[in-house]
Parts: structure tokens; sequence; C-alpha cells
């Protein structure tokens, strides 16, 4: 293997900065791939996409900006270092690993110590896009796309068969590596696998059951859209591991989950996609309660008693050996029906008629769930991809978006921040863009630990107001979107109002720049109806 140096990294990474054109760029970096090795290039393509590490690892570095600052002055005001030999992208790689390992006593300080011996052999030019990159901004304006593109031309290899691939791969360090080493041919077999989790299939919005089924040919199968958390289940025998919609393994926090599978389904090896939701007396509890449960798995036995959880499975993905993705969803259906229990299964009614649609989205709303899906019978299962096959149709106006800067509250407020910049991701550029702010939605306390939260991922002090790494993800309704010239994305959603923390989403998830333009024309046609 030859190592690239960092400084090379961050060669690439400036001419990029400097690259306008969307298709030099993906020359530029199919140039860097195809000459170098599958691991430098899996560092590369995590590092360009604001990732240090594949977020199915859970790992963070908990490294705030103070704690940089800190240390950069500590080594300007120190004695010259004699560099003996320039950093490689690996060491810097795995240095970050050592630093998100650091656990427990005097944690605090021996990650500074780890961050000031990496930095030490840095140059100024290499410092800086170091720090983009451990916080997560490389403004370098390359996304996923880009690099899909790029390795799709370094292999000589269809884009159709890359996209694919990264389907069932779902990090783009994983993929750029098997892609390596593995050439065209080796992406072009890349199915599902157990135990490999994919990334979930998403859902458009729509407004109404009227256009759902228009959208849909005139029927289609409707279910209840459970306020709860996506759960993909793998199972062999008595095996199993249940991960997040960020494809991270949660087996630990589900035990009934995993004993009603193990029990309950009838198959030996299995794939199942569905929500885990928690119902009090025949009602759900609120998604923030349950999402406690999911994420704190130290107060298990006390919050097993409180929130006992209930799984809806609504696909099927493979079946005794069997890949079935590319199955008509009303097939998969069911095959879903043979091998889970009705109480387990999401509600649901396949129809034509408008009124029949309508009444189950009433009763869906009055028994405490947030509407429903609305699934083309014909669909293939199309992992990490928001599509038309998938509607969902919810009564209020929400998007998610990211905080990426906040503002210190008065009066009451005081000590808080309590005014959130709230961004969406601009998908031509992979950047986040402001589209509104608001202080409103979220209780004392959740002010309090959200202030918490936004502190460690301070990037810059402005004095009234922070700027931090776009990390935490909140969906707001809103009565309105407006053109408005204060914001670069164009747009201001007016009235805006945090309705809830979304902790099991990350910033790549949230609604795109494009979406929210779509939504304010659809917005203007309804209007003109109206
Ligand atoms: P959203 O998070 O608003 O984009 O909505 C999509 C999410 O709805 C999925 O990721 C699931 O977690 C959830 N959901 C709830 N019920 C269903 C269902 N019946 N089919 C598919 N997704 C569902």
């Amino acid at each position: 293997m030859t190592d690239v140096l960092f400084k090379e990294f961050v060669s690439l990474c400036k001419k990029l900065e400097k690259i306008q054109s969307r298709k030099e760029k993906v020359r530029v970096l199919a140039e860097f791939i195809s000459k170098t090795d599958p691991e430098n290039a899996r560092i590369a393509s995590l590092l360009i996409t604001g990732k240090i590490f594949p977020e199915y690892e859970d790992l963070k570095l908990d490294i705030g900006v103070s704690t940089v600052y800190k240390v950069l002055k500590g080594l300007k005001s120190g004695q010259m270092f004699l560099v003996e030999k320039p950093s490689t992208l690996r060491e810097i790689c795995n240095s970050l690993r050592k630093i998100a390992s650091i656990k427990g006593e005097s944690s605090r300080k021996r990650r500074e110590e780890a961050l000031r011996s990496l930095l030490i052999p840095l140059s100024e030019d290499e410092r800086e896009y170091f720090l983009r990159a451990i916080f997560g901004e490389m403004r370098i304006g390359v996304n996923e796309g880009i690099i899909l593109e790029a390795l799709a031309q370094a292999l000589k290899c269809k884009l159709e068969t890359v996209r694919r691939a990264y389907m069932f791969i779902g990090d783009i360090g994983d993929l750029t590596f098997e892609a390596l080493q593995g050439g065209c041919q080796k992406l072009g077999n890349v199915a599902l696998e157990l135990f490999r989790p994919v990334r979930p299939m998403l859902a458009s919005m729509v407004y109404s059951v009227t256009e759902a089924l228009k959208e849909h040919g005139g029927i289609c199968a409707f279910e209840f859209k459970y306020d709860g958390v996506r759960i993909q289940v793998h199972k062999k025998n008595d095996k199993i591991k249940i991960f997040t919609r960020r494809l991270t393994d949660v087996t630990a926090s589900l035990p009934e989950i995993v004993e009603l599978v193990k029990n309950d389904i009838k198959a030996s090896t299995v794939v199942l996609d569905g929500e885990v939701i928690s119902l009090k007396n025949g009602r759900p509890l609120p998604f923030q309660e349950l999402v406690k449960r999911v994420r704190r798995q130290k107060e298990l036995p006390r919050l097993l008693r409180e929130i006992p959880l209930v799984p809806k499975f609504f696909d099927l993905l493979f079946l005794n050996g069997r890949v079935l993705v590319d199955l008509p969803y009303s097939e998969r259906w069911n095959l879903l029906e043979d091998i889970v229990d009705a109480e387990y299964l999401s509600e649901r009614i396949v129809t034509d008629n408008l009124r029949e649609a309508e009444d189950f989205f009433e009763k869906s709303i009055e028994l405490g769930h947030e509407g429903l899906m609305a699934k083309s019978l014909s669909s293939t299962y199309t992992p990490g991809v928001r599509g038309k096959k998938w509607l969902k149709i919810k009564t209020a106006d929400t998007i998610d978006v990211v905080i990426v800067a906040a503002e210190w509250g008065h009066g009451r407020r005081r000590g808080w921040l309590s005014d959130y910049y709230l961004a969406v991701l601009d998908d031509s550029s992979g950047e986040f863009a402001v589209v509104g702010k608001t202080f409103k939605g979220l209780t004392d306390e959740e002010f309090k630990e959200m202030t918490k939260r936004l502190l460690q991922l301070k990037i810059r002090d402005e004095g009234y107001r922070v700027i931090v790494k776009p990390s935490i993800v909140v969906e707001v309704a809103y009565s309105e979107i407006q053109k408005s010239p204060k914001y670069r994305s164009g747009l201001a959603l007016r009235f805006a109002r945090i309705t809830r923390i979304r902790y099991d989403k990350s910033p790549y998830e949230i609604t795109t720049l494009s979406e929210l333009k779509k939504r304010y024309e659809n917005q203007f046609a309804r209007k003109q109806r109206g």
C-alpha cells in the first residue's frame, strides 16, 4: 500500500474547492481515486463528505472548539518541534479513532493531549483542513453524488451499477473500498447480505389521500404511519441483530424485540423492516419518550418496565436465503403476512376508494398515530432512496432541519442558547442552507439540554451567537414558505416551531433545498386553486 500523505489530501481538497464545474470535480476526484489504494481512498471519501467514521459505528470525537483553540494556542506559544516525517492520511484517521475511544477518568485531558500530538506535525494549511474535517464541514462542494460519479469514471463502470451497490453497502467509505478492491464486476454482484444493514427506503411527502391515489395510478396500499423508531431486523436462526435507520446496532437495548423475533417469526433467515412503538392503554407514547429507551442502554431495566415496546413490521427484504428487494411490494407483503402475526404488522388496507382511504386516515389520527403511508403495489424496495413509491401523508406541514448556529436568549431565557438557525441540505452542493430561525417549541429542560449539546458542537464564538457543527436534527412545523432575500437559500419558513428533536436522524437525511423549493411551488399552486 502506498500511503497518501495528509498534505496530498489537502492539496486535493484545495483543488476541488476552487473548481466550479461539477464535471471537472468528478474528473479530478476520479483521477485521485484511480491512483489511490482502497484503504486510503476509503478514508478520503469519508472525510470529503464530512464524516470521520462510518455512521453505523456510532463513534464520536467529543472535541469542542474551545478544546481545539486551547490546544492550538499552546502549540503557537510552545517551542518549535522538529518534524521527522509528514503525517499520512491513515495515521490521522487512526489517531482520530483513538481519540474517539478515550473514555473514563481524565478523558478530557487525555483527548487534549492526543489532539496536541496529532496537530504538532501539521502545517498551517493542513491544520485548517484537519479542523474542517473534524467539524464535519469540508466546504469543497463535493457531495456523495459526485463521489459516486467519480467512482464510476475511475472504474469505467456504469453509474447505475455504482448507485445500486451503494444502496446495499450504505457507507460511502465502505463502497469506495469495495469498488477499488473488487472493481466493477464485484460492485455488480453486491446484494443484500444478512447482518449487513442497508439504508432504509424512504418516502416523499404528499398533502392528501387524493394526491397519493393519483400518484399511484388510482389504487395503492395505505398503512398507518407510526410515530416510532425505524428498525431493521436481521435473523438467522437464533442470532438476531437490530439496526436503526442510521445503521447503528441497537440489539442490546431492545431485548424484548429480540425475544419476540426469535419466538414468533416463522422463518429461519429473514430481514424485516418496521417501526417500533410503545403502547400505553392502546395509545402510542410520544416519540421523545420512546427514543430515550432506544438511546439509554444503561438504565434499561427500569425503562423496560416503563416503556414496553411493540414492533410494527411493514416490509420483508430477505426470506429463507432469498433476496426479495426486486419483488413487487404486494408480493413482499404476502410473504410477510405468512411469517408475522397480525398484531405485529402495520395496519393496512388496499383500496381504490377515496372515501375508504380518508376514513382510514381519520382512524390512524384518532388512534394517536401520525397519518398514513401510501405504497405503490408494484414497487420494488430501493434502499436509501426517497422516491415516489412510498408517500407519507401527514396533517401538519413539517420538515427536518439541522441547527447550524444559535443565539443567546434574553430575559427568562438568559444563559440558554435559545434562538436557532435552521438549515436544509442543499443537494446541489452538499452544503447546509439556512431557511429560518426559531426560539419556539422546546421546554425549559430541553433548552438547557440543547444549550449543553450546542456548546459541545461550537465551531466559532461570535459573542451574541455561536456557530455550531451541523449535527442536531429537529423537526419543525411552519405556516408557510416564503421567498427571502435574507438567506442564500432564497427561502424562509414562516412561524417555524420545533416539534421534536430527531436524535435518530443524521444531518444528511434532512429535507433538501430542492424538496423545499418544490413545496414552495406546491403551496403556491394550492393557494391559487383555493
Ligand atoms: P419521515 O421520517 O417523516 O421521513 O417518515 C418516514 C418514516 O416513517 C420511516 O422512516 C419510518 O420510520 C416511519 N414509518 C412509520 N410507519 C411506517 C410505515 N407503515 N411504512 C413505512 N415507514 C413508516
